[in-house]
């Protein structure tokens, strides 16, 4: 690709900001060139940790595996060894994680930036438009969020060229495999140690990873805030789920600790009987229309339970509103006193067209007072564009390659790539429509890319490959009151280098953990 890059809405000077970092020298691993009866061995190992440890997916030949536990389990797809990936970068996006918590907070509180933002994009986006119909109906009702929960994810990738570490995307509804990813770290910090004599590679050198431990911790506490021992933690899912043992082991944590948290927590009124003989129950949008209701107060029930927070697995993608059952369920739930992880508000705050506002020059000062704060969130940022800047349009129709055209969707997969930006790009000019206001451009980000071993269905391929950092952010808050807003462990994502999107449950990419350097 050209060396010549597009100048950036998001700054008057070109980007990427002409400010270079320094890269350490390259570690010596190759795992392309490990003996091939070692290589086999680790493999083996890694397979049996994945099935006796619980780093499983529902395998997809398998017709019921997305609705029975324990019924066709595989292993996660991952990567064999760790990633080397520089200290300096991880540190960075560890540090800007409680910040990107406030950020979502701040924004989430400001109605009319979230309608106004997306005010052309919901002409022609009928998703959106519905979650901001959902938004508006709150306005209108005056409705407010005293206890607000974001169990967040903030993804990045690192520009070779420059050697920055850039934003992808931050998701606040969904954000998957917290219960998988530290998994992953334990299994190459124990692959490591038990290879030591032949790897040559330190175990320390993996960061600790408790994202399932950090999520269960940010879910117990909002249902303490909620003070109803009686009440359970819903968690909204998919009628068909296989990354569903991701979900199961952050529940299982939760279930765990649940008799000695209804005890110890701090409750107004409290008494043995009290404690309900389970803590969460898992529905379907489908079945929240079905079985649930308001009481007068506001209390949501479902089921005969009194919900005290609704953690959405589901309601992300417009698939997941196959009628409109599942959008009385989301307004329900909304209208609920119950705590929902994420919000309408909190939803709306993750979209790419709200990423790409707050890149515009004075928009994080809006929302953030702390000068050095805003200089670390707004050194992360990618060049973000609207489509209405018709010099940037016409730059994509000529040099493609050098963006990604995204529309407001989750999921992975839904992106636009090289010749398909020009066409498509070209095609919507023709129109005269409005239908641009559905996507945004992105700076095309080109990490480096090295070799590695990726682990699917238990065979062992050597690919070239790069990588995408996530790290989790936990944030609960009470009117006034920060209870957490915490960095909350990371995932790596491994893809073929050949590969546009990187989605593990879409079948790009796999986990993986990081090395430092
Ligand atoms: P989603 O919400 O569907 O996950 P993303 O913005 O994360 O949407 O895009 C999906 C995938 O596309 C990412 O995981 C990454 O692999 C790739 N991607 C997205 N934006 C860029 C970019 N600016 N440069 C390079 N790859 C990108
Ligand atoms: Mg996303
Ligand atoms: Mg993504």
């Amino acid at each position: 690709y050209p060396s010549i890059i597009p100048m950036a809405q998001n700054s008057s000077s070109p980007l990427p900001p002409l400010k270079f970092e320094a890269k350490p020298p390259n570690p010596v691993f190759d795992p392309h060139g490990l003996d091939s009866n070692l290589l086999e061995k680790i493999a083996y190992d890694a397979l049996v940790w994945s099935s006796l440890r619980g780093l499983l997916v529902g395998d997809r030949a398998s017709q019921k595996s997305g609705t029975v536990p324990g019924v066709g389990l595989v292993h996660a797809p991952i990567s064999l060894l760790p990633m080397p990936f520089q200290e300096s970068h991880y540190k960075q996006a560890c540090e800007v994680a409680p910040i990107f918590n406030e950020l979502v907070d701040r924004v989430s509180l400001d109605s009319n930036f979230l309608q106004e933002s997306l005010a052309r994009t919901k002409k022609v986006d009928a998703f959106t438009s519905r979650l901001l119909d959902i938004h508006a109906k709150m306005l209108d009702m005056n409705k407010k969020e005293d206890i607000r929960l974001g169990l967040h994810r903030s993804d990045y990738m690192v520009d070779e060229n420059t050697n920055l570490l850039l934003q992808i995307e931050l998701n606040t509804i969904s954000s998957s495999f917290a219960g998988l990813s530290c998994l992953v770290s334990d299994l190459h910090r124990s692959l490591l140690h038990q290879f030591k004599q032949h790897l040559a590679l330190d175990p320390e050198r993996i960061p600790e990873n408790a994202s399932a431990n950090q999520f269960e911790e940010a879910l117990q506490k909002a249902w303490s805030e909620y003070n109803n021992p009686r009440a359970v933690v819903m968690i909204v899912v998919q009628p068909e789920e296989r990354n569903m043992y991701d979900q199961h082991w952050l529940f299982t944590l939760l279930m765990e600790k649940y008799p000695l948290l209804a005890t110890f927590s701090n409750f107004d009124i409290y008494n043995v009987d009290d404690i309900v003989d389970r803590s969460s129950i898992r529905k379907t949008l489908a079945e929240i229309d079905a079985q649930g209701e308001l009481l007068a107060d506001g209390t949501l029930v479902v089921d005969g339970e009194v919900v005290a927070v609704s953690y959405f697995r589901a309601g992300y993608a417009p698939t997941d509103y196959p009628s409109e059952s599942e959008w009385s369920a989301r307004l329900l739930i909304e209208q609920s006193r119950a705590i929902k992880c994420p919000s309408i508000a909190y939803h709306l705050a993750g979209t790419k067209k709200i990423q790409q506002e707050l890149a515009k020059p004075n928009q994080l000062e809006r929302f953030l007072e702390n000068k050095d704060d805003i200089a670390k969130v707004r050194k992360c940022f990618a060049g973000l564009w609207n489509l209405e800047d018709s010099s940037i349009v016409n730059d994509a129709i000529e040099r493609p390659g050098l963006y990604v055209m995204k529309p407001q969707r989750e999921g992975g997969g839904n992106n636009i790539y090289g010749d398909d930006v020009r066409v498509a790009l070209q095609e919507m000019q023709k129109k005269g429509t409005e239908e641009d206001a559905a996507y945004i451009l992105m700076q095309r980000i080109f990490p480096a890319t090295s070799p590695a071993i990726l682990m699917r269905e238990g065979i062992s391929h050597k690919e070239q490959v790069l990588s995408e950092l996530g790290v989790y952010g936990t944030y609960l808050r009470n009117k006034e009151k920060v209870i957490m807003n915490n960095h909350s462990g990371y995932l790596m994502r491994t893809k073929v280098s050949s590969s546009n999107e990187g989605g593990v449950a879409a079948g790009f990419a796999v986990l993986d953990s990081i090395y430092l350097v």
